[in-house]
């Protein structure tokens, strides 16, 4: 007769990572794929098993019987020197095998994991570097579009620009008094806690792409010298030199990223509706005209509608 505690619910299919270039391995991709192998074992002896190598991990949403019988949500494939493949729970091996042999294995393990998964992610440089050439082809022209119109606004809409760069603010003011309007926007520079003497008119759109950390140019320039650093990368052996890669990875896609959010700004900041907002705020001494004129020259709409 059948034990009731035997009616357990079956064991949902989960992925096993498996680092080893053994032909063996090629068919394990998760606990399925386990079971159906020809060299897999549930539960193995207890005095008698020796330890080969640990080949793969897992992570299982649910528990899973070690192959001494311990629930276990985490740990290793591993394989004995009968060729037997068993799973481990990750705090069993050093209570069952010889313990400076097991930390031998779990450190090699760990170094070709670790390499393994480095290799991959430089695998995909191709894909980032895809990335870059299409950001390089259409952000820095934006970039040098959107830096020239700035350079070209007049005294009363650079002032207004810098003020919404400096303070992170995307609001436009129009000052209520239409007199001494430069000495106005000082005062404003230096108090900028009194909001009594402006009144906000509009947004600005994308006014962030001329914030310090968009510098799209420097932007690109590291990404470009990233690319190159890791290009053809084959020093990864050492715990040390495959954090330098890590982290250039790491700074890289973190860079592209940026390039991309600071490319959205500059679209929204060289729309003729977004400029024209902020010839709103300048009046007087043909200003909003020369702004005008500005925003048809440099704007987007006109610039770049046929690209
Ligand atoms: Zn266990």
């Amino acid at each position: 007769m059948k034990d009731v505690t035997d009616h357990q619910p079956p064991v949902k299919n989960f992925p096993i990572d498996v680092f080893s270039d053994h032909p063996d391995m090629i068919s394990i991709k998760d606990y399925e794929s386990l079971q159906q192998h020809p060299h897999f074992k549930e539960s193995i002896p207890r005095d008698t098993s020796k330890l080969d190598s640990l080949v793969g991990e897992y992570r299982s949403p649910q528990k899973v019987k070690c192959a001494f019988g311990h629930p276990h949500m985490r740990g290793y494939l591993v394989r004995l020197n009968d060729e037997t493949l068993t799973l481990l729970g990750h705090n069993c091996g050093e209570n069952h095998f010889d313990v400076r042999d097991y930390i031998r294995s779990k450190n090699a393990f760990t170094a070709l994991r670790d390499r393994e998964l480095l290799k991959r992610r430089l695998a995909s440089l191709e894909f980032l570097e895809r990335r870059f050439q299409s950001l390089f082809s259409s952000a820095l022209p934006l970039f040098r579009a959107a830096q020239k119109l700035c350079s070209e606004m007049p005294a009363q809409a650079k002032l207004q620009i810098d003020r919404m760069r400096r303070d992170k603010d995307s609001r436009i003011v129009l000052l209520s008094s239409a007199d001494g309007r430069e000495r106005d926007i000082n005062k404003i520079l230096q108090n900028r806690h009194s909001d009594l003497n402006l009144e906000v008119i509009g947004v600005l759109q994308g006014i962030e792409c001329l914030e310090q950390r968009y510098n799209v140019f420097q932007l690109l320039k590291q990404s470009k010298e990233l690319i190159a650093s890791l290009q053809g990368e084959t020093a990864y052996s050492t715990v040390f030199e495959r954090k330098s890669v890590r982290q250039r990875l790491d700074k890289l896609e973190a860079g592209l990223r940026q390039i991309e959010k600071a490319e959205r700004y500059l679209h929204a900041f060289l729309a003729s509706d977004n400029l024209n907002q902020l010839s709103k705020c300048v009046d007087g001494s043909g200003k909003k005209k020369q702004i005008k004129l500005l925003v048809s020259k440099w704007s987007m709409e006109h610039r770049f509608k046929a690209a």
